[in-house]
């Protein structure tokens, strides 16, 4: 009994093993065609400076509208993508739209706005990754100090010695770095002190409980205290109430992003959100 048992679990696995692998591969040729037909847009999620209130940049997160499928979310595509080498004409399609964005919003009249952009770990460590935000800032025009390139601590930590000469090599251009969903790693800290980066963003899952949880407040604290003392801007991610937000200006955080502000949006919606801003400050 236990045997046949056995060798349905087996079977059971085996089912499930085939129906994922045969779940990719399908996504993977929607992925293509995607890619082929540009059905990505990018959205934008205004980022805010809290002592002024003013829009100070925007994160631009990539959207997929498949024809079937409809909204396919990012944190389901785009590991795959990572995996089978997609992200690399993605990673270009979202880097081109995005400056091309900046450079017309920074044309507006509403103030310095920043455009933070998502790297992906393999788009990072590919050969031509300088020569390409080089490329992309001269071909859009945009201020290279307008170009801020969110990376993720594993990016950093894979080859240490390699990404700290990249990264110089980026500063060098102007173009500004954020360590993005800092505190979920499991790197050591001593690397923070060797990296030329500018801006840490203090990842979600340490804000959600934020004024109940006296063990998250106590992370959040200690991390702001840190950065402080190495110079380095803080933002934080997913501010969602009024009151982590209040808790978090006592705490003397500068920089917020979360729906509590606004929710990522297309293009034409930040525009209103940006002209509305403008109005009331
Ligand atoms: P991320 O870079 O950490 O982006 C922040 C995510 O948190 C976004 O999810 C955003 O919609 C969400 N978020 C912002 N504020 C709040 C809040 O107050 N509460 C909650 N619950 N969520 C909030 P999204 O757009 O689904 O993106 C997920 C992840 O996918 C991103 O995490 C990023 O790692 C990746 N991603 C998105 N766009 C791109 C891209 O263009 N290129 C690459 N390589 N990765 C991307
Ligand atoms: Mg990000
Ligand atoms: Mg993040
Ligand atoms: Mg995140």
């Amino acid at each position: 009994k236990a045997k046949r048992r056995g060798r349905n679990t087996c079977q059971w696995y085996t089912d499930d093993l085939n129906r994922k692998v045969s779940e990719r591969v399908s996504l993977r040729n929607a992925l293509q065609q995607a890619i082929e037909q540009e059905e990505f847009e990018l959205y934008f999620q205004p980022q805010i400076h809290g002592p002024s209130g003013r829009v100070i940049g925007v994160e631009a997160l990539i959207r997929w509208q498949h024809p079937e499928r409809g909204f396919v979310s990012p944190g389901d595509f785009i590991p795959l993508a990572e995996d089978t080498g997609q992200i690399i004409p993605i990673s270009d399609w979202v880097l081109t739209t995005a400056c091309r964005v900046a450079k017309q919003l920074n044309g507006l009249g509403l103030g310095r706005i920043t455009m933070a952009v998502n790297v992906s770990p393999m788009q990072f460590q590919r050969p031509g990754f300088l020569a390409s935000i080089q490329l992309v800032l001269e071909e859009s025009g945009l201020a290279a100090d307008l170009l801020e390139l969110e990376l993720t601590e594993g990016v950093l930590m894979d080859s240490a010695e390699q990404a700290i000469q990249a990264l110089q090599d980026l500063r060098q251009l102007g173009v500004h770095i954020a360590m993005d969903d800092f505190g979920t790693g499991f790197s050591s800290l001593s690397y923070l002190k060797h990296l030329p980066i500018n801006k840490i963003k203090i990842d979600r899952s340490f804000i959600n409980d934020v004024v109940s949880d006296h063990r998250d407040a106590a992370i959040v604290e200690g991390v702001l205290t840190m950065a402080a003392k190495l110079d380095l801007d803080v933002l934080v991610e997913g501010v969602e109430t009024a009151a982590q937000y209040a808790y978090l200006r006592q705490q003397l955080c500068d920089y917020f992003q979360g729906f509590y502000f606004a929710r990522p949006m297309p293009l034409e919606a930040l525009l209103s959100f940006l002209c509305e801003q403008q109005r009331h400050l």
